[in-house]
């Protein structure tokens, strides 16, 4: 017969492995966790440059830890260790390179289908897969002869280019400043305030702007990028027009609504899953993370919707614990 699990939850991101270590804590055993790429914490080991300092803080927004997974301010490195020591002090049933393409109800549990055509039943579901599976792109079409040369994160900035770093937010700053010492950087933002990074990133560009480390272009909307040989030539709303080596589009992430839509999660009208403060969808089904939060979300709330669904579960959620009770 197969296997039916209590919990799948999908995703080992900070939410993911956070809803998995309470779920153990609190007594259910019995769930699954699936990543789609090779190891947990994509987000982690894609944006984050090596030497940026992890900010518990993140966006300036303090948040109080619920949960038993302790995380603070640090390094790349530290914060990866803190979920691989997570993920192997608690023996979590993990299935890596597993990517869910489809979730479907099956009577009273759900069946989880993986890309190479696997499927899972479980009772309860958790989502909790991030939004930078699919960073956000600008309005205008981006040449594909430039791919190599327009990305999403600053790993192949490998020094002595000129690089455009658009953006307003704390990624944009920091990646920035990151690179600054080793190429020419332009900060390229569309409003005359930069408001959102938080006071230490703003501090850092700013410095090194008044240094002359860093060109700012504030006020300014990018019209076009075209490809002139190999380097990104960029149009400006002020007329200008420039030739960069390589652009870097820091604007977030938006909601996976394509895979969304292969699931029972509800949605709004803009194919957003709706959620309520305990991070619960519908029956059986939570949504924790990134992908829970209208605003961009941060590794301390994605510990917190871990902590909450599992108190949900247990505590008030009378309609879950039928359907875990249902598949013993
Ligand atoms: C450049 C940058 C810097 C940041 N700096 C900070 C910081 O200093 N401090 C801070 O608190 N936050 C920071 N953040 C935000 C933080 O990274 C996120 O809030 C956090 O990672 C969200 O966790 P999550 O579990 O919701 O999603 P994610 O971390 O995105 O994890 C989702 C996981 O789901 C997996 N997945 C996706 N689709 C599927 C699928 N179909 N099947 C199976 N698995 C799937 C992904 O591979 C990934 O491992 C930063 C973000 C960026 C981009």
């Amino acid at each position: 017969m197969q296997k039916q699990y209590d919990i799948a939850i999908i995703g080992a991101g900070p939410a993911g492995i956070a809803t998995a270590v309470e779920s153990l804590i609190f007594g259910l055993e019995n769930i699954v966790l699936f990543e789609k790429t090779s190891n947990h914490s994509a987000t982690i080991r894609k944006y984050f440059d090596d030497k940026k300092p992890v900010d518990r803080d993140w966006k300036g927004i303090s948040v109080d830890l619920k949960g038993h997974i302790d995380f603070d301010d640090g390094t790349k490195d530290d914060t990866l260790n803190i979920f691989e020591k997570a993920l192997k002090e608690h023996l979590l049933d993990a299935h890596f390179n597993t990517e869910v393409v489809k979730i479907e109800k099956a009577e009273k549990l759900f069946k989880v289908i993986t890309a190479t055509n696997e499927s899972y039943l479980t009772s309860c579901l958790v989502i909790a897969i991030g939004k930078m599976g699919k960073p956000n792109k600008p309005e205008y079409d981006l040449p594909k002869t430039l791919k190599t040369k327009i990305q999403h994160n600053i790993s192949d900035c490998k020094g002595d280019e000129e690089v455009l770093v658009v953006g307003g937010g704390d990624s944009a700053a920091e990646f920035a400043y990151f690179i600054h010492a080793d190429n020419k950087v332009t900060f390229s933002y569309r409003k005359e305030e930069l408001t959102r990074p938080n006071p230490k990133n703003r501090k850092n560009l700013l410095d090194a702007a008044s240094k002359g480390g860093i060109e700012m272009k504030l006020g300014v909307d990018i019209l076009g990028v075209e490809d002139v040989e190999g380097r990104c030539k960029v149009a400006f709303s002020d007329g200008s027009s420039h030739l960069y080596d390589r652009i870097i589009y820091a604007l977030g992430g938006s909601t996976p609504t394509e895979f969304l839509s292969n699931t029972p999660v509800i949605t709004d009208e803009k194919g957003k899953p709706v959620v309520d403060e305990k991070n619960y969808n519908s029956e059986g089904i939570y949504v924790a993370g990134d992908i829970a939060g209208s605003l961009g979300g941060s590794i301390a709330l994605a510990l917190n919707h871990g902590y909450n669904i599992m108190q949900d579960i247990i505590n008030d959620r009378q309609a879950c614990k039928e359907r875990i009770a249902l598949s013993k």
